[in-house]
């Protein structure tokens, strides 16, 4: 059998057979791809650790009829410091999750940008934040940048006037902010204030040791991250069951 070498991040993985699994794993070269772990499930197995979500692998993979089998396989970056935080674990996931669900197989042109930028947001969650979904939040709209979804800040997506009122909702439907007349009519609109499009705009931007010390007021931090993460799920089809638990936790049920 042919193979080839990657270096790649788990997404997500799966049991199949007795012994083995499948882990869906983001490669800079190859895109998003699945690929069997043969005997990951035995007991004392070296491959057990390396098929959790968010580490990064140097692999060697053999190409098979319907699936590709890894041959040989290096653990490069567990991310350790966010194992041992529920919040850590869940933001991590979460990210994971996402990039899962907008990176189709097929598309390998933004497969290296997206690996860089997640991590890069894995090792910079590991560091203490004033507010932890910062790094969530600007990796989420860098990543919609790069898919070609970034939303709508500048004037009305729905009815492109002018915000002369300053805006007053975000549609994920119509791809971003909304004046006070759309926002009112358009079914999925969300209430967002002149502050929280500010914060989406410095989210958008900012660099890491900005990043770790933003610590913006409650409320415009409350409405920038419904409005990021309501868009990303529009996006996704589906509400993520990691998206749910990281809410629980964001709301203190979950701790
Ligand atoms: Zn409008």
């Amino acid at each position: 059998m042919p193979t080839y070498p990657a270096q790649c991040l788990v997404l997500t993985r799966r049991d199949i057979g007795e012994n083995d699994r499948c882990i869906t794993a983001l490669t800079p070269e190859h895109g998003k791809r699945n690929f069997v772990m043969r005997g990951a499930r035995r007991s004392g197995s070296k491959l057990s650790g390396a098929t959790e979500p968010f580490t990064r692998l140097r692999v060697l993979v053999a190409t098979g009829k319907s699936l590709d089998v890894v041959t040989q396989c290096e653990v490069v970056a567990v991310y350790s410091a966010l194992r041992s935080s529920m919040a850590g674990l869940a933001g991590a996931c979460y990210l994971c999750d996402v990039v899962d669900a907008l990176l189709h197989e097929h598309d390998q042109q933004s497969a290296a940008a997206v690996f860089n930028l997640l991590c890069h947001a894995l090792n910079l969650m590991q560091q203490p934040a004033m507010w932890p979904d910062a790094i969530i939040n600007a990796t989420l709209l860098r990543l919609m940048a790069e898919l070609g979804y970034a939303p709508h800040l500048e004037s009305c997506s729905c009815c492109v006037e002018p915000l002369d009122g300053g805006p007053a909702g975000f549609s994920p439907s119509s791809g971003g902010v909304t004046c006070r007349v759309c926002a009112s009519s358009i079914k999925d609109a969300v209430s967002l204030s002149a502050e929280a499009v500010a914060l989406i705009g410095i989210l958008s931007r900012a660099g890491a040791r900005t990043l770790l010390e933003l610590c913006p007021p409650e409320k415009p931090a409350a409405l920038a991250t419904n409005a990021i993460q309501g868009y990303v799920q529009f996006h996704a089809g589906r509400l993520l069951k990691s998206a749910e638990f990281l809410q629980a936790l964001r709301m203190g049920r979950g701790l």
